[in-house]
């Protein structure tokens, strides 16, 4: 019972966003730092020019669940986003935690500990308060490209994705592996990231046209005995999604980079769609509006719980996207 109520103690969904620091880049191009904290709020200081070419100030502020300023550690941001829903993956619940930004606002920087930090309570929750009740723990770690899914943990082996009768998504020749220490989380993730799209512009090009998948799934046998198949009881999936600027190349003149934005820009107002539906308890929730949210399609379903982790530079520089992605975010909460 103590274990129901703090499960319904848990939001449904919650919107957190991150602010980095300036970089060395910014600040040898004279950017300015145009974004202030205050608990709970956030607000961008635009500036704008007159007719008459005279400089001013425009305030929009934004309230969210958490705001987590600069000097936030990566330790700090899993305790107030991810930590409070482990535990309720051992009560069939199905969580996801994505990252959205532009590219270079911190969203792998922020991802890539979660999962690692995840696992380690989730262990150690199997060892001590779940003890001896047959819990398995296993991880997967995929990516979608333009619309098609990669393993990351297969040499990038080409995926395909299909729904069993009873509405599960199941992704055909995914590599599931069995966990039993963090160390072995931390190698896979490090696999894993190492093969993410990184064509021959260079890693951050285009990692960030590509979302990435990592998932840590709880099964159990009916008896929770080792000899019996194991049954999916809850799933965490962390996701680091493609740079929110990517959407808008659909007029760029490479055609490949066009059919790529257009891709992106549709997973996301897909996935904007889903979680605003989850979040008015609509019956009908948007899933075949693309690949990314179909892959989720299970997640959102019945006993879900969402963490959006919108990422933002404090540059003046990046104005325009920081707003845009403060907006996305807004219509998400
Ligand atoms: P993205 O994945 O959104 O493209 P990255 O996570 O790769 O962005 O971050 C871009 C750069 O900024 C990296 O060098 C990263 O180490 C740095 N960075 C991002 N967020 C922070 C932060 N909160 N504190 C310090 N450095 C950060
Ligand atoms: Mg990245």
């Amino acid at each position: 019972a103590a274990d129901k109520e703090r499960a319904n103690n848990v939001a449904k969904i919650k919107v957190a966003v991150r602010k980095r620091p300036l970089n060395k880049k910014e600040i040898a191009k004279k950017e300015e730092d145009i974004i202030t904290i205050d608990s709970n709020s956030l607000t961008v200081h635009e500036r704008k020019l007159k007719v008459d070419l005279t400089e001013y100030v425009e305030k929009h502020e934004f309230f969210f669940d958490a705001v987590l300023d600069e000097d936030v550690s990566n330790g700090e941001v899993y305790a107030e986003t991810v930590e409070p829903i482990v535990p309720l993956i051992f009560q069939r619940t199905k969580a996801t935690c994505f990252a959205y930004g532009q590219t270079g606002s911190g969203k792998t920087y922020t991802m890539q500990p979660l999962p690692l930090k995840a696992s380690q309570d989730i262990l150690r929750l199997m060892h001590y308060t779940y003890q001896n009740q047959g819990f398995q723990l296993y991880i997967s770690f995929f990516e979608i490209y333009g619309g098609k899914l990669f393993d990351l943990l297969n040499d990038r082996k080409k995926l395909l994705m299909r729904e069993d009768g009873r509405q599960q998504v199941c992704i055909v020749g995914l590599q599931e592996y069995r966990v039993f220490e963090v160390e072995t989380i931390k190698q896979f993730i490090e696999k894993g990231n190492a093969t993410r799209s990184t064509g021959t512009t260079g890693a951050n090009e285009e990692s960030s046209r590509s979302h990435a998948i990592l998932q840590l799934v709880i099964k159990r046998s009916a008896d929770g005995s080792e000899s019996k198949p194991a049954r999916v009881i809850g799933k965490l999936s962390f996701i680091d999604l493609a740079g929110s600027e990517r959407g808008a190349d659909t007029t760029d003149n490479d055609k490949q980079t066009r059919i790529e934005g257009a891709e992106i820009n549709k997973s996301l107002l897909a996935l904007k769609e889903c979680i605003r539906a989850l979040d008015n308890d609509q019956g009908h929730i948007p899933f075949r509006g693309s690949k990314l949210t179909e892959v989720l399609r299970d997640s959102f379903v019945g006993n879900s719980r969402t963490v959006m982790i919108s990422c933002i530079s404090p540059s003046s520089g990046s104005c325009e996207h920081t707003l845009n992605t403060l907006r996305y975010a807004d219509r998400v909460k």
